[in-house]
C-alpha cells in the first residue's frame, strides 16, 4: 500500500507532472535518444525511495511462503533458480524438496552417481539442467572447498551458470547488490513508468536495467528483486492487472491519467481495434480489465 496519496506522485497532473506520454503515441514507443528515453523515465529520488519502501513492506507481508524462501543457503537458492528455469512455481515445488532431501548439501550432489540426480529431475524437463547442476556441485567440491562463491566472476565460472542465476544466488542468498531482470520485472517497470517496449531490444533493455539500478534497494537486494517478481507474478498480470491491490499504483502511471488510450500490439487486432480506457470517475476503479497492458513480448 502506498505511504502517500495521489498528489505526491511527482508525475501526476495534480502534482503538476506532465511527464508521462500517451502510451499510443509513437514517442511511447521510439525515443530518438537514450537520454530521451531517460528523462522520460526518471523519478525524482523521494519518489524512488518511496516506491522502494512500499515494495519491500508489501513483499514482506504478502509473499507466497515458498519453500526456498525459507531458506538462505546458496546452494537451495541456485538449486530453486536452476529448477525454476522455464519452468512453474507450483511445478517446482515437489521437485525442489525431493531434491533437498535427496541432496541436502553440495557435496552429496556431487557425491551422487548422476543417473540418481536425473531420476529425480525425471518430468521436470531440460534436463541439461540437472546435468550441469551436477557438474557445477562436482566444481564447488573440487575448486571451492563445498563453499559457494561470493564474487560473480567465480560464480559464473560454474558449469551452466548464466547471469540472471549468479544474480539471483548473490542478491538474495549473500544481500549483494545485484538487480534482477526478467520479463515479470520489465512488464512491471515499464508499466510504472509508461514505457512500451520489448526486451529483446537492445536500448529498451538497456532503459529498464537502469531504471532498475536506481530503484534497487541496496540494504535488501534481494527482497527487492523478489518483490517485483512477485508483483509480476501475482498482481501485475500481463492482461487483468489487480491495480487496486498494487503497493505502487499511487506512483504508476497507467493509473493516474484518465482516458489514456492505446493500442495492444501483442492481441490480434488490437491494431484496428484500440482500446480506450474509462475515466477513474466512470466507477471503473483501477480494475479496468486492460490496464496498462505494456506487454514486453517475453
Ligand atoms: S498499478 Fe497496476 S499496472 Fe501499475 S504496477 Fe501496479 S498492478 Fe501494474
Amino acid at each position: 500500500m502506498s505511504p502517500s496519496g495521489a498528489n505526491k506522485n511527482p508525475l501526476s497532473r495534480a502534482a503538476g507532472g506532465e511527464r508521462f506520454c500517451r502510451p499510443d503515441s509513437p514517442r511511447a514507443d521510439t525515443y530518438k535518444t537514450k537520454r530521451d528515453s531517460m528523462k522520460q523515465m526518471k523519478f525524482s529520488g523521494r519518489a524512488e525511495d518511496a516506491i522502494r519502501s512500499a515494495l519491500l513492506a508489501w513483499f514482506r507481508r504478502n509473499a507466497r511462503s515458498l519453500p526456498w524462501r525459507k531458506s538462505r543457503d546458496p546452494y537451495a537458492i541456485w538449486v530453486s533458480e536452476v529448477m525454476l528455469q522455464q519452468t512453474q512455481v507450483a511445478t517446482v515445488i515437489p521437485y525442489y524438496q525431493r531434491f533437498l532431501e535427496a541432496f541436502p548439501t553440495v557435496a552429496d550432489l556431487a557425491r551422487a552417481p548422476l543417473e540418481r540426480v536425473l531420476q529425480l529431475w525425471s518430468g521436470l524437463g531440460y534436463y541439461r539442467r540437472a546435468r550441469y547442476l551436477h557438474q557445477a556441485a562436482k566444481e564447488l567440491v573440487r575448486s571451492f572447498a563445498e563453499v559457494f562463491p561470493r564474487d560473480y566472476e567465480q560464480v559464473r565460472s560454474l558449469p551452466g551458470v548464466g547471469d540472471y542465476t549468479a544474480r539471483a544466488v548473490l542478491s538474495i542468498a549473500f544481500g549483494l547488490p545485484y538487480t534482477l531482470l526478467d520479463g515479470n520485472v520489465a512488464r512491471v517497470l515499464s508499466r510504472l513508468v509508461a514505457l512500451r517496449g520489448n526486451l529483446h531490444q537492445p536500448g529498451f533493455r538497456r532503459v529498464v536495467e537502469a531504471q532498475l539500478e536506481r530503484l534497487l534497494s541496496p540494504r535488501s537486494p534481494g527482497d527487492f528483486n523478489q518483490s517485483l517478481m512477485e508483483l509480476g507474478q501475482t498482481l501485475c498480470l500481463p492482461r487483468a492487472p489487480r491495480c487496486a491491490d498494487c503497493p505502487v499504483r499511487s506512483w504508476c502511471r497507467v493509473t493516474n491519467p484518465a482516458g489514456l488510450n492505446f493500442t495492444l500490439s501483442h492481441v490480434p487486432g488490437a491494431r484496428r481495434n484500440p482500446i480506450t480506457l474509462p475515466p477513474p470517475s466512470s466507477g471503473a476503479g483501477r480494475e479496468w480489465p486492460w490496464c496498462g497492458a505494456w506487454t514486453t513480448a517475453c
